[in-house]
């Protein structure tokens, strides 16, 4: 019978582990309470301020997507600036690259944006694709918006549309190089490469 609460084990391994007394199944054991289930879990400490909020609206506070335009691009991690519309890395990416198409406009529903607004939000998100594939070879991309906290916005007062590229096997090493360390050293010639890139596509 599996024994899913067994410590360190899974049904299907022999008692004591592979030759030379490696297990696998050790590569994610910590001491602790629980029931082992079917699902792996993968760990990633570098959001975890963002889940604490920073960077987040504070009450009464200001919100920072606002905020951003004010700063010079390097320091704001712009990529670009259109008359409505402005492309901006994330500072908590899922992927290398990951930005965001924002109108400077504080609004939270994209049912409100002036048609203007709606096709600038287009035309710089169809940009950004062929500027980040020229940057970067990115093979395929997920875009999309979250609209309201229920739905998962971050920064659900003012609308931002993401864009990630998407490599294949990304998901596998990803975790590995998007540790906390590494992701902050490479925002400012992520941000670099995605502006250079900007000006040689159309
Ligand atoms: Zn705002």
């Amino acid at each position: 019978m599996p024994d899913p609460g067994r410590p360190g084990g899974r049904a299907d391994e022999p008692p004591g582990g592979a030759p030379g007394g490696y297990r696998p199944a050790e590569i994610e054991e910590q001491r602790g309470a629980g029931h082992r289930d079917a699902f792996m879990r993968l760990y990633t400490p570098h959001r975890m301020a963002y889940i604490r909020g920073e960077g987040k609206p504070a009450a009464g506070g200001g919100c920072p997507f606002c905020a951003l335009v004010d700063q010079p691009d390097d320091v704001g991690l712009i990529v670009a600036r259109g008359a409505l519309v402005y492309v901006v890395l994330n500072l908590y990416p899922y992927n290398s690259g990951h930005c965001m198409s924002v109108p400077y406009r504080h609004v939270s529903d994209y049912a409100d944006l002036t048609p203007d607004e709606t096709d600038e939000l287009a035309t710089m998100t169809q940009r950004a694709l062929r500027a980040l594939r020229q940057a970067s070879g990115a093979q395929g991309f997920n875009v999309g918006m979250n609209l309201g906290s229920v739905a998962g916005a971050g920064i659900a007062a003012h609308l931002h549309q993401h864009i990630v590229p998407r490599w294949g096997g990304d998901t596998n090493f990803m975790p590995v190089v998007g540790h906390t360390k590494v992701l902050p050293e490479l925002l400012g010639p992520t941000r670099e490469l995605l502006a250079a890139a900007w000006q040689e596509v159309q």
